[in-house]
């Protein structure tokens, strides 16, 4: 099955030809910053599997390690990857249809911001999680 998705603006565009390994919410200092949001929620794929489809990501170095890929126009943050992985996230956000994918678990539970209250039962890790 493939996966589409796209940044706000619409200049760019992916496809992933592939089956998800997993999907987490992320409380990390890092993507809260990059995103300006209280918990970024991933979806992980093989690196080789995603293709961009229309336009070109700007890429970001978050840290010496990883990088994260946005949209330069709109600032849409689509994916986060650790330098030679065989894997990235994908910002569930950014899938063009997302409703019914299950989420997993929450990773980096221990830097959550406190005014977020959670009630989902999800397992919570302080951690990348128990699959990395
Ligand atoms: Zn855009
Ligand atoms: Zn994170």
């Amino acid at each position: 099955m493939a996966y589409e998705g796209r940044c706000y603006c619409g200049k760019v565009r992916y496809r992933v030809n592939a089956e998800p390994l997993r999907v987490m919410h992320c409380h990390c200092s890092i993507c809260r910053r990059v995103s300006a949001a209280p918990v970024v929620t991933w979806i992980t794929f093989p690196t080789k599997d995603l293709e961009w489809i229309q336009g070109e990501p700007s890429t970001l170095k978050s840290t010496p390690e990883a990088s994260r890929q946005f949209c330069s126009d709109c600032g849409s943050h689509m994916v986060f990857e650790v330098d030679g992985a065989k894997e990235l996230d994908i910002t569930l956000a950014s899938l063009d249809d997302h409703d019914d994918i299950e989420v997993g678990y929450h990773i980096f539970n221990g830097t959550r911001v406190k005014w977020l209250k959670l009630s989902d039962g999800l397992p919570e890790y302080d951690d990348w999680g128990p699959d990395v």
